[in-house]
């Protein structure tokens, strides 16, 4: 994956009938492109650490960018943020305290504290500029987070961060989930071994990391990476999937690692029982029987992930 962290999507794109359009330049080394048509650019900035930009997009509403790939859509973000936040909430099965590396937009956040069985739940963002545009642009997550006497916004870089909890604050938690941009700019040292092994030093007995770990078919060398770094750090390391129409390139890979090999094994029946238990709030994408079928990979991706254990 080329390095394309300077990238700014060109607004230059114009149609024959004079509407705008931006695309995505996150494959350009693939030669593929996904351009959206713009009814309207809500905001557009170089923060201290990426390019951010946010459009009203005729189809799936507010779109939010950073660095030419698409973070967020007011459309379909409620399958990744469920998936993210959830399936290891519920594979964990008694999770208090929760840390989510990157994750800017709240909309993971949000969905953690709807667990009512969750106690704490710290959040580590790079770039103070997406907290502060998620709390005006996207208030539906960001308002009802703030609001929870659970959640702490903490401003710095999620290595830094870590590695201060593993060598210094002792601080430990239950659930690590790295909702990161792709392995470009300030998300690349996301996707180190020397990251996720202070992620391990961070997890109480038993605990989980999940992580955004891009699309197998466009991203293979992301998911064999990370799945292989984990099963040097982990006793299980793999991912499970779902389908997220604006992460083009179809199923969407999530890391996850644990050193209990029975949390993705978990029953329907006992996952049902966890969600009652957390307050049977709704949700749009999980469901129990979802989130067992979400670990049986297709071949291609089964294989990758075999390869990764070989290396
Ligand atoms: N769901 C999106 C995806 O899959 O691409 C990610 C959404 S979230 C907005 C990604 C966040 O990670 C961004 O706000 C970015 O600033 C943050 N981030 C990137 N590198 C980081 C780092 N080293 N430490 C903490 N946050 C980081």
């Amino acid at each position: 994956m080329s390095d394309n962290s300077a990238a700014t999507p060109r607004l230059a794109d114009v149609s024959p009938d004079g509407k705008r359009w931006i695309a995505e330049t996150l494959f350009d080394d693939l030669g593929i492109r996904m351009s959206y048509r713009v009814d309207k650019v809500l905001y557009e900035a170089r923060t201290a650490h990426q390019h951010l930009v946010l459009f009203e997009q005729p189809f799936f509403g507010k779109m939010l960018m950073l660095d030419g790939a698409t973070q967020i859509t007011a459309a379909d973000e409620f399958i990744y943020q469920e998936m993210m936040a959830h399936v290891p909430l519920f594979a964990h099965g008694d999770a208090r305290d929760v840390l989510i590396i990157g994750g800017g937009d709240c909309g993971i956040a949000e969905e953690v504290l709807k667990h009512k069985t969750v106690k704490r739940l710290t959040q580590v963002e790079i770039d103070a500029t997406v907290v502060e545009f998620a709390k005006k642009h996207f208030p539906e997550f960001a308002k009802p987070v703030f609001a929870d006497q659970r959640f702490a916004s903490v401003i710095d870089d999620g290595m830094k961060y870590v590695a201060k909890c593993a060598a210094t604050t002792g601080r430990r938690f239950d659930v690590i989930i790295i909702d990161s941009t792709d392995p470009q700019g300030p998300g690349k040292v996301l996707f180190s071994r020397k990251f996720y092994a202070a992620c391990k030093r961070c997890l109480n007995k038993g605990g989980v990391l999940v992580t955004q770990n891009g699309v197998p078919m466009l991203q293979p060398r992301e998911l064999l990476a990370s799945v292989s770094a984990f099963r040097r750090l982990f006793a299980d390391g793999t991912c499970y999937l779902a389908a997220i129409p604006t992460y083009v390139g179809g199923h969407m890979a999530m890391g996850f690692a644990t050193d209990d090999r029975r949390l993705r094994q978990t029953s329907g029946k006992m996952l049902a029982a966890r969600h009652r238990r957390a307050g049977g709030f709704s949700t749009k994408y999980w469901t129990p029987e979802v989130q067992v079928a979400a670990f049986a990979l297709p071949r291609f991706i089964a294989d990758l992930v075999a390869k990764a254990a070989r290396r």
